[in-house]
């Protein structure tokens, strides 16, 4: 049987992550500080056996006895609100957590997994975005200490893998979805979903033409997985392709629900992407994977979830 250990476990990906390779037979040990994440996201964990918990910040060195076979470190706030809220910790679990996993890695002889992002892309001068472009990041702008700190972790894996011979992965998310996102985590499916279940009007940012591709979780594990299983060194794009403006986004929510909320408009942030969507060309030819469920289906698929953390949140 293989081990794992899964950095941010208590978080939204983390946590579908554990359920994932706990289905395919490996013994997970979750790992978590509970900085952005959620003990209830840990709820079904916890009744399989092969599941151990440990809470710790990943920034400090990682002790854990026993052989490892694999490291996925997927712990860092995702969330524009929850690393605006908190840089330094952000940029620390980036850089000083990556190193922590790395090493730790190297001393079990595991394969590493980095969780990047699409932010590593900023706001795009190519559209699609394909993994050899470099990407138009602005290093101090308000979403420099997530951006920088994913970079910095993809420059630091390649660096032991060059430099160590370990075995690495690098994947690069795009916006995903699904169960167990955090009703406020500022996200725009839980914003909107949120909004239009408690009668609220629906809040856009901007004009609402900046576009972005939204991939549902299950697809999004299962290019992971099959991303750590496979030889590539190098960063591989996983996420749906299908592209939308905010505002047509906010319409699906909208007939989903079966809601006429209106919509409300908000300052843009700073440094918002204005166009997001992957080019998935490599992980179809690379690992023969492509997404399979469809934004109508994978919204109905949460809505039990949306609706029971609303209804949580609206008891007196
Ligand atoms: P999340 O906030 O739900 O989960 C992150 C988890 O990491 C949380 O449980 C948090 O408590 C934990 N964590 C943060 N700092 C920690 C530390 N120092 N020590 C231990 N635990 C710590 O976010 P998510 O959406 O599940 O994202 C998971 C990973 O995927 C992140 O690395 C994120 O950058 C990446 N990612 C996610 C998306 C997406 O659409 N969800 C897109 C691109 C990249
Ligand atoms: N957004 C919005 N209303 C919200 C939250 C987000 O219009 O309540 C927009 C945001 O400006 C961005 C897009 O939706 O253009 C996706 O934002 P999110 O925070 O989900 O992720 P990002 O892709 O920006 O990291």
């Amino acid at each position: 049987m293989r081990r794992a250990l899964v950095t941010g476990a208590a978080g939204f990906l983390g946590s579908h992550l554990c359920e994932h390779l706990l289905a395919r037979d490996w013994e997970v040990v979750g790992m978590d500080n509970f900085i952005t994440g959620d003990e209830r996201n840990l709820e079904a964990l916890r009744e399989n056996p092969r599941f151990s918990f440990v809470r710790h910040d990943v920034t400090q060195f990682i002790h854990l006895a026993g052989p490892l076979d694999g490291v996925f470190h997927f712990a860092s706030p995702a969330s524009p609100i929850d690393y605006l809220r908190i840089p330094i910790q952000t940029m620390k679990v980036g850089a000083l957590g990556t190193h922590n996993c790395l090493g730790l890695a190297m001393a079990k002889h595991a394969r590493f997994l980095i969780a990047s992002t699409s932010e590593c892309y900023g706001d795009p001068l190519v559209h699609p975005q394909p993994e050899d472009y470099y990407g138009n990041v602005n290093p101090v702008g308000p979403r420099g200490c997530y951006d920088e700190a994913k970079r910095f972790a993809e420059a630091l894996t390649m660096a032991y893998h060059r430099h160590h011979n370990l075995e690495t992965r690098i994947v690069r998310i795009f916006n995903t979805y699904g169960p167990r996102m955090r009703l406020d985590d500022g996200r725009v499916l839980p914003a909107f979903i949120g909004q239009a279940l408690r009668g609220e009007a629906l809040s856009v940012f901007g004009t609402g033409q900046q576009t972005r591709s939204f991939c549902y979780v299950d697809d999004l594990i299962e290019g992971i997985y099959r991303l750590f299983e496979s030889d590539e060194v190098y960063p591989t794009n996983v996420g749906n392709p299908r592209e939308m403006t905010i505002l047509e986004f906010a319409q699906k929510v909208q007939e989903a629900i079966g809601s006429d909320v209106p919509l409300e408009y908000h300052p843009m942030p700073e440094n918002d992407p204005k166009v997001r969507q992957p080019d998935i060309a490599k992980a179809r030819e690379l690992l023969g994977w492509e997404p399979q469920i469809e934004l109508e289906d994978g919204i109905q698929r949460c809505l039990d979830y949306f609706r029971r953390r609303v209804q949580e949140q609206l008891k007196p």
